[in-house]
């Protein structure tokens, strides 16, 4: 072939492609799609017309403009989840979507510095003074669509804790464990698991440490707790992949690994699920 032809040939490929993006785009697809169940824990990313209103669980969810939104299932939902769409020309149609329950072993953590299990006064209030300032920060719903991108693990290691389980500390019951860790060697890489806005970055919370707080829109936010090391301020565009930290064990640790919490506003969701979400 010659090169000129050969350039044809590519540029005809290169049309074909881009119409085909086009097409996959073109927000003409009146169907309303979500997965019909889920996992308590569970991410749901769902497809509406474009322009449609949305309701789930008391709140109005934002739309992107392809039609996209997300909701988080927490991990006591007991389902169905209903969700109740309004299409642009008013007609309604309401969604459930069955939540299979999952079972919670028990975990028991030992070994853990006393005054983090049952802290004298002064520290309580500074532990809800700073749970407070990281629970503001969840509450935006950025128009920003990040949380649609497929996820990555944010460092590599053996899972050491999994999300949801009951968890006792030193033989006391404390709350469920919040998110996924992974052991890691201290200093040790945290990369993005996804794009985001930093909306919180402190390097010694006294029961999470080292705490970075990423939003990846509409709700969907990444926490990193116990890190060494800071890379990130607040208000930095992140892309994913980027390094944000250093694996650590600061604040209520026994050990060097990550945790890594995920949440739709308030809502604990599971960054495994996430992880195993099909594109
Ligand atoms: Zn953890």
């Amino acid at each position: 072939m010659s090169r000129r032809a050969a350039l044809r040939a590519l540029a005809a490929l290169a049309g074909v492609l881009l119409l085909g993006a086009a097409a996959a785009q073109t927000p003409q697809d009146d169907r309303v799609v979500f997965p019909a169940g889920v996992q308590q824990g569970a991410l749901v990313i769902g497809k509406v017309p474009p322009g449609s209103r949305v309701e789930y669980a008391g709140r109005t969810l934002r739309v992107t403009g392809y039609g996209s939104v997300a909701l988080g299932i927490g991990r006591d939902a007991q389902g169905p989840a209903q969700v109740k769409v309004t299409r642009p020309d008013g007609r309604e149609e309401t969604v459930a979507i069955r939540i299979d329950p999952r079972d919670w072993p028990l975990q028991r953590v030992d070994g853990v510095p006393p005054a983090t299990v049952d802290p004298p006064p002064a520290i309580a209030e500074r532990i809800r003074r700073e749970q407070a300032q990281v629970s503001a920060q969840r509450s935006r719903d950025d128009d920003r669509a990040d949380f649609a991108q497929r996820f990555v693990q944010p460092v590599e290691g053996r899972i050491s804790g999994r999300f949801g389980r009951a968890r006792v500390y030193n033989g006391r019951p404390g709350s469920p464990h919040s998110g996924m860790d992974i052991a890691a060697p201290t200093g040790t890489a945290v990369r993005a698991p996804a794009g985001g806005i930093v909306t919180f970055a402190a390097p010694d919370l006294y029961l999470t440490g080292g705490t970075v707080l990423l939003d990846h829109g509409h709700g969907i936010s990444s926490n990193f707790l116990h890190l060494s090391r800071l890379d990130v301020r607040v208000g930095d565009r992140v892309e994913q992949g980027q390094v944000i930290g250093a694996v650590g064990a600061t604040g209520r640790a026994t050990g060097p690994h990550l945790h890594w919490g995920m949440n739709w506003f308030d809502v604990r969701i599971d960054p495994q699920l996430v992880l195993e979400r099909a594109p």
